[in-house]
């Protein structure tokens, strides 16, 4: 090995690299990856979460929102980012949109202790409850990946844009995509109507949003139903 080379080893890039490899550095800044199987469980993978400074919005939170429901669930339900309910209490959904999705759930018998864990694409709440930027989102994406892959839902439901455009790229509008089964990485996924969306377009007529909302989930529960024999 030329003296030079055994100098490089020194470098800056180097050392960034070693640094690529240390687990405990996850938290600290976006540019560490987090590779497939880096946590045992859900319990591991939060403890980063609470702790995370991988972006600004881990500047203002009071607790990170992992997320709850069976962590073995054959459905999976993600959101955008925690609101100011969610903030409060650590758990994802729990504030009036929340309420919804878990009536909406319940309507065809899919129970959130049992069929469905939920989670967002965003661990804490961005101020305000704007939509999270591209580079909170991507910051943050890498440990929702590593829940997808510790839960290994057979469904997973996109809620909202955000959810649809940060898991599987596709930025037309909801109105346009949602109720279409989709797969992304070999699972079956579907874009519905984020519960917010909901809330602030109460009709039930048919052809409203909550007529197509029902329409959807009805759509899911026949899939699982089919799926699970
Ligand atoms: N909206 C979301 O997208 N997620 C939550 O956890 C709460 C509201």
């Amino acid at each position: 090995m030329s003296s030079e080379h055994q100098l490089n080893l020194f470098g800056e890039s180097n050392l960034q690299e070693s640094n690529l490899d240390k687990k405990e550095l996850i938290p600290t800044d976006a540019k560490i990856p987090i590779s497939t199987g880096t946590y045992a469980d859900m319990l591991e993978l939060a403890q980063h979460c609470n702790q995370c400074h991988r972006c600004e919005l881990g500047n203002t939170r009071i607790n990170a929102v992992v997320g709850r429901g069976n962590p073995k669930a054959p459905i999976m339900v993600i959101g955008e980012a925690p609101g100011q309910n969610e903030d409060e209490t650590g758990l994802p959904f729990v504030g009036r949109a929340g309420q919804l999705l878990e009536k909406i759930l319940e309507s065809v018998k899919l129970d959130t202790d049992k069929d469905v864990y939920i989670a967002n694409i965003n661990k804490c709440r961005p101020p305000n409850n704007r939509v999270p930027t591209n580079e909170e989102i991507e910051a943050c994406k890498p440990y929702l990946l590593e829940q997808i892959r510790l839960v290994d839902p057979k469904i997973i439901l996109l809620t909202g844009a955000t959810a649809v455009k940060s898991i599987i790229g596709d930025k037309r509008g909801i109105t346009k995509i949602r109720g279409t089964w989709m797969e992304w990485e070999g699972r079956l996924c579907m874009p519905i109507f984020h519960p917010s969306y909901l809330l602030r377009n109460p009709s039930r007529e048919v052809g409203s949003p909550k007529w197509l909302m029902w329409q959807d989930v009805q759509t899911v529960r026949i899939k699982y139903d089919e799926m699970m024999g």
